[in-house]
């Protein structure tokens, strides 16, 4: 299949590989040219505008930071809309706004492009991998048709629903993840000023009820915020900050309350105004040590 695809970053550039691995043709496109480079020296065609990607494609990916860039790459000046035909799918594989990609279907639709959002889940190590999970939100037979450009990225594809099904997953997926990691934070800052050691409150938390189900102290633990491991972003405090804000969004439109969600939203505000906004999500942590006055460390056990 001819694909084009806008948004080499630290998930997008490995995607593209793999898509280009399974036979598939490439046109790429990121506002750093330099992110198209290695795939272009495998081969792929380089558009100067996401109009110029979609006229080339059979179905276009965007793999952008937010709704504000996924509005302006697929409806904008020289965006999506304007180069892509009738018969052509558009999948964007961002964590982005439902109400977003629900419009953008509406003003697609009119114009023959058939539209999908996949939202991905599983780090950078799934896009390097191929192992992520995709969420996929569209007609049921949009579904079908798209699928083949998934499976080189991910080996676990879920359709979830229509067009904003798999946003809305997405996000509620994330707002457990960013809650659950303050609580976490919290819990583990409190015993450790009491006096206790890292190592010894993991061994209780994970031999009780709650912590055998791994939930929020699974084995990264030790290997990111318990190694205050969080200056270089595996996925950014930034983007994490975006998708709480998106679930908070919908929760307004939706009138749920979600207080902690709230709460969690505040603390990555806080992070940001400190400037950690490039740092890895677990940066939050760094926040609540600061609150508590206190650095929660484990050593890594050595390796043979
Ligand atoms: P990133 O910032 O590394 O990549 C985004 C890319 O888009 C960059 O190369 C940037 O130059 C390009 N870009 C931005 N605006 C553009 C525009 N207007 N036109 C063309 N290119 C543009 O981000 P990422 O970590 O690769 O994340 C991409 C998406 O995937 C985000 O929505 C994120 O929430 C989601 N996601 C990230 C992770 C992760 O662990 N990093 C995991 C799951 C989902």
């Amino acid at each position: 299949m001819r694909i084009g695809f806008i948004g080499l970053g630290m998930m997008g550039h490995h995607m593209v590989a793999h898509l280009q691995e399974a036979g598939h043709e490439l046109v790429v496109h990121d506002v750093r040219r330099a992110a198209g480079e290695e795939a272009l020296s495998r081969g792929a065609r380089w558009a100067e505008t996401p109009a110029d990607a979609a006229r080339q494609s059979q179905l276009v990916m965007t793999s952008l930071p937010g709704p504000r860039d996924v509005e302006q790459v697929a409806l904008g000046e020289n965006g999506i809309i304007v180069g892509a035909g009738p018969g052509t799918f558009y999948v964007d594989l961002s964590t982005s706004s439902p109400t977003l990609i629900r419009r953008i279907h509406q003003v697609f639709g009119a114009r023959g492009v058939r539209v999908a959002d996949a939202p991905v889940s599983g780090g950078v190590v799934g896009a390097e991998e191929a192992s992520l999970q995709i969420m996929v939100g569209c007609d049921a037979d949009v579904f079908e048709q798209i699928t083949p450009a998934l499976r080189p990225i991910g080996d676990k594809i879920a359709y979830i629903g229509l067009v904003g099904a798999g946003e809305v997953a997405k996000l509620v997926h994330n707002q457990i993840a960013l809650v659950v990691q303050q609580a976490v934070a919290e819990a583990l800052t409190l015993g450790t000023k009491a006096g206790i050691q890292p190592e010894k409150l993991l061994e209780a938390i994970r031999g009780g009820a709650y912590g055998r189900s791994g939930g929020g102290v699974g084995p990264n633990l030790e290997k990111t915020a318990l190694q205050g491991d969080w200056d270089q972003p595996r996925f950014a405090l930034a983007l994490a900050r975006k998708d709480l804000g998106l679930a908070n969004d919908l929760a307004g439109e939706l009138s749920v309350p979600m207080p902690l969600a709230a709460l969690a939203e505040q603390t990555l505000v806080e992070c940001l105004n400190r400037g950690w906004g490039g740092k890895d999500m677990v940066a939050a942590w760094a926040l609540q040590e600061d609150r508590a006055q206190v650095q929660v460390r484990v050593k890594l056990p050595a390796t043979t």
